[in-house]
Order: structure tokens, then sequence, then C-alpha cells
């Protein structure tokens, strides 16, 4: 159920039923052995599998889906043996859910980044609405494209992408990553960029795990015009009354010290 703020119309989603989400539950259900603790598997590779998708048991939307990117309980992104297999897992599930508003793709990962399961996953939820801050954001393209211009603290650059930390943080030690192709979202990308992407993230979070274990990704996709990326940042502190007062971010770290620092 959507409610709306009575002064903004910006939409609230209702989903009572998410409050009987077991937090940190004893028996991990995304533990190879477990998989009837779950929905039935959407999509999955290997055998046994190494990358399951499945609808989440708890969803906040009518489309809410998980993607379990390990069989590995403990297994942090950096050490994974596939990362191309997860971004083509990811991008899979993205092209299948094209037939809703607004297709929004994260991952939460460890305590501050509001994951309630330590098994690595990622979460892909369609909404029917387009978001608040995806609205504001597509706007930003009406005129040109800032995305393929701005490009000053890099971090590094590989052939198909550029991670870098942007001027505007909103979290410290924030990084953006960047396709080099001017593309509105990931129906978009081809093989040699998901390749590409598995190692940058990879590379993206060594950088992040070495902060923080706990981090947030989040990929932001547009419609025409627009130019997708990727905002990743590790999470160190909770969100506190001023931003939620005001919707503006205070970066306590300078981003060229934040470049350099997810440099090494
Ligand atoms: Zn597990
Ligand atoms: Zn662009």
């Amino acid at each position: 159920v959507i409610a709306r703020h009575p002064l903004s119309g910006e939409p609230v989603i209702v989903a009572p039923e998410r409050a009987s989400r077991p937090h940190a539950p004893e028996v991990c259900p995304f533990c190879p052995g477990n998989e009837s603790m779950t929905p039935p598997t959407l999509a999955s590779t290997g055998e046994p599998w190494q990358v399951r998708a499945f609808a989440n048991k708890y969803p906040f939307t009518d489309r809410h889906e998980v993607i379990v990117e390990t069989r590995d309980h403990d297994r942090q992104f950096s050490a994974i043996e596939q990362p191309a297999e997860v971004v083509a897992m990811y991008v899979e599930r993205f092209r299948e859910m094209r037939d809703v508003t607004c297709r929004v793709l994260f991952k939460n990962h460890g305590g501050l980044s509001g994951a309630s399961i330590a098994h690595m996953h990622a979460q892909l939820a369609g909404t029917d609405f387009v978001p608040p801050r995806v609205a504001r954001e597509q706007a930003g393209f009406a005129s040109g494209c800032p995305l393929c211009k701005v490009n000053t603290l890099t971090i590094d650059e590989s052939e198909h992408f550029v991670r870098f930390a942007p001027a505007a943080s909103s979290f410290m030690y924030e990084q953006w990553i960047v396709p080099r192709r001017h593309v509105a979202n990931l129906d978009a990308i081809t093989d040699a960029e998901i390749a590409d992407l598995g190692e940058t993230l990879q590379r993206a979070s060594r950088g992040i795990e070495a902060i923080s274990p706990a981090y947030n990704w989040l990929f932001m996709n547009f419609r025409d015009p627009g130019h997708w990326y990727i905002q990743a940042m590790p999470r160190l502190v909770t969100v506190a009354g001023f931003e939620l007062a005001t919707g503006t971010w205070i970066d306590v770290i300078e981003p060229a010290a934040a470049a350099a620092r997810l440099r090494t």
C-alpha cells in the first residue's frame, strides 16, 4: 500500500507484514541445504548453485527479489571467485522485471547497512511509482549529461568504467562507479561490461571492506536520457536528525582524502 506525505506528496510504502521478518535468524535461510526456507528458485548459476535468485519472503513491494551471491555464508565480495556471474544475475533479474515503473537494485551488507541476514546478497525491488530521488536525478539529465563530464577525483579506471570519489558525497568514503558508455540503465549493458564490472566491484569492495564491515551499493538506473551509475559507501554511522529533517547530507571526510584512501 502506498501512502502519500500530505505536504510533499512523496510516497511511503506501508508493509506491515515486513514486521514479522526475523532479524539475524539462528539458521541461515540463504545457506546451501536450506533452500526450502525461501521461496522457490527463480534463476541460478552452476551445479550446485553458486548464485541463486528467488522472491523475497517478506516483500515490501509486489515485485521484490533476493539474489544470494555465494554459497559460502562468510564470504566477502572481494573474495568471491565469479564476480561476473553475480553481475550477470543482477542484469538477468533486472531485465526480467522490465514491466514495473521503476527497478531498484541494491545491496545491504552488515549491521549498519540495514541488512537482517549476514549471508551476502543483493535485492531487486520493483515499484509502481517513480521514487523521489530517482525523479530528482532524472531531471538532472534534461540539458546534457553531467556524468559524461564529472571525473575529478578518480580512484581507478578500467576499459569500461571509471571509479571516483564524488565531490558531493552523502557518506564518508563514498565512491561512484560510472560506465564510460552513456546508457540509461542495466538493460543496455554488454557482456564485456558485465565482466569488467565484476572486477571493478571487487576492487571497490576491497577498499570498502578495509574501512567498514557494513556497506551499501545503490544501482541508480534511469530512463532515456540518463546515465546509470553505482553509489557505494561503507556505513560507519547511522542517519541523524539534520539529514532526516532536511534531506541534506554532511560529509566529514574530504573527497580528495577519501579517493586517496580508496586508491590504496
Ligand atoms: Zn548462510
Ligand atoms: Zn552520460
